[in-house]
C-alpha cells in the first residue's frame, strides 16, 4: 500500500511518470459485466465478476475523476465490460463532463444496447463513441461474440448517428482464419457510413485473450493487403489514442492501425485505467495497480488523494511485457476496459 505524503509541488506540474510521459487520460471502466461474450476477452462461463458492494459509486467516481483533473487530466473515456449495462450510466456522465478540465468525454461500447441510449448519451456529454465490430456476417458475429445479435448492432450503429454523436470510431479486432476475409467489406462499410475504422491487433490478456493471439495477426500485413485496394496516404486524427492513421485519398475516410504487438506505442503513452471497483492500474500490460476504494471509504481528503494519485504514477511501468511474458496477466480484458 503506497503511505500517504502531501507533496503539493508535484501537483502543479500534472502528472508526470518516471519516463517523462504526461498523464492526461483517464479510462474508466464502469462495469466489468457485459451482455456479449468475445471469446478473446471474457472465458466461457465465466462468473468470477466483482460484487456490487465492492464498485465505486457514481460519488466515488466523480471524486477521483474530479482529482485527475486538478492534476492534468483532461480526457476520460467510459468503458465497461459494456458500460451500457451499468444502470443510470447518463448521471455519471452529466457529472463528469461538468468537471472543470475535463474537455473530452467519449464512451466504447459493443452498440448492441446503443438504440435505446444514443441520445441520453448526447445529451448527458458524450460527443464520441468506440464501437467494437470484428464482423458484418450475422452468423459469424453470433459466433465470436457466443450469442451476440448483429443486427441490434447495426441499428444501434444508425442510432448513433442519428443523435449526433461523431466520430463513430469503429474497432475491429483482425482474427487470423477468422475475419481476414471481410477486412475490405469492413471499409466499405464504414465508407459508407462515414464511420472510421480501425484495426487492433489482439493482444494475451488473461486465459481468453491468450485464446484470442492464437488468431494474431500483424497488422502492417493488413496495411500492406488494403494499399492494394485503396490508395492510402499517411493522416492525422484528434483522440488521445495510439492509432496511426492513414486516409483514403480524395475522401475524408480514414483507416487506424492499433499495434500494440509489432510496434508498440508505450514510448507516448498517457493513460491509466481504473476499474469498477476503484483499482487503479497503471498499465494494460502489467500487474501494477493501487486500491483507492478503501482509501475513499476511509475518509481520505481531496488533498491526500491527489498525492496518492501522482506517488501512484511514479509506479508506471515503461511498458507492456506480452512478448516476454505473455501469460502474466491473469484478468481479463472486462476487468479493466481495453
Ligand atoms: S501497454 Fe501499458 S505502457 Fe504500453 S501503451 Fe498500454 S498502458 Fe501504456
Amino acid at each position: 500500500m503506497i503511505p500517504v505524503h502531501t507533496h503539493f509541488k508535484d501537483q502543479q506540474s500534472g502528472l508526470v511518470d518516471p519516463f517523462g510521459r504526461r498523464i492526461e487520460y483517464v479510462r474508466l471502466s464502469v462495469t466489468d459485466r457485459c451482455n456479449l461474450r468475445c471469446f478473446y476477452c471474457l472465458p466461457k462461463g465465466f462468473r468470477d465478476f466483482e460484487t456490487p458492494e465492492h464498485w465505486l459509486s457514481f460519488d466515488e467516481i466523480e471524486r477521483v475523476i474530479s482529482a485527475f483533473s486538478e492534476l492534468g487530466v483532461r480526457r476520460v473515456r467510459l468503458t465497461g465490460g459494456e458500460p451500457l449495462v451499468r444502470k443510470n450510466l447518463p448521471d455519471l456522465i452529466s457529472k463528469l463532463s461538468s468537471l472543470p478540465g475535463i474537455d473530452d468525454l467519449s464512451l466504447s461500447t459493443n452498440a448492441s444496447l446503443l438504440r435505446e441510449h444514443a441520445l441520453k448519451l448526447k445529451e448527458a456529454g458524450i460527443d464520441r463513441i468506440n464501437v467494437s465490430l470484428d464482423t458484418l456476417k450475422a452468423d459469424r458475429f453470433k459466433s465470436v461474440t457466443q450469442g451476440g445479435n448483429l443486427l441490434k448492432v447495426l441499428a444501434g450503429l444508425q442510432a448513433a448517428r442519428k443523435a449526433g454523436l461523431n466520430p463513430v470510431k469503429i474497432n475491429m479486432v483482425a482474427l487470423k482464419g477468422i475475419n481476414d476475409d471481410e477486412f475490405e467489406d469492413m471499409v466499405d462499410y464504414c465508407m459508407r457510413n462515414a464511420f472510421t475504422l480501425r484495426f487492433i491487433e489482439t493482444m494475451p490478456i488473461g486465459e481468453a485473450g491468450r485464446s484470442g493471439s492464437e488468431h494474431y495477426l500483424d497488422l502492417h500485413r493488413v496495411l500492406e493487403r488494403l494499399g492494394k485496394s485503396y490508395d492510402l496516404i499517411p493522416g492525422v486524427m484528434a483522440g488521445g489514442g495510439p492509432a496511426k492513421y492513414f486516409q483514403v485519398k480524395g475522401t475524408d475516410f480514414r483507416i487506424g492501425f492499433i499495434t500494440p504487438i509489432s510496434q508498440h506505442f508505450c514510448e507516448t503513452c498517457n493513460r491509466v485505467r481504473m476499474s469498477v471497483d476503484g483499482t487503479l492500474y497503471l498499465c494494460l500490460g502489467q500487474a501494477h495497480s493501487i486500491a483507492l476504494r478503501p482509501l475513499l471509504r476511509d475518509g481520505i481528503s481531496d488533498a491526500q488523494l491527489k498525492s496518492v494519485l501522482t506517488d501512484a504514477i511514479r509506479l508506471k511501468p515503461a511498458r507492456h511485457e506480452f512478448d516476454e511474458k505473455p501469460g502474466q496477466l491473469n484478468r481479463c480484458m472486462s476487468q479493466t476496459g481495453g
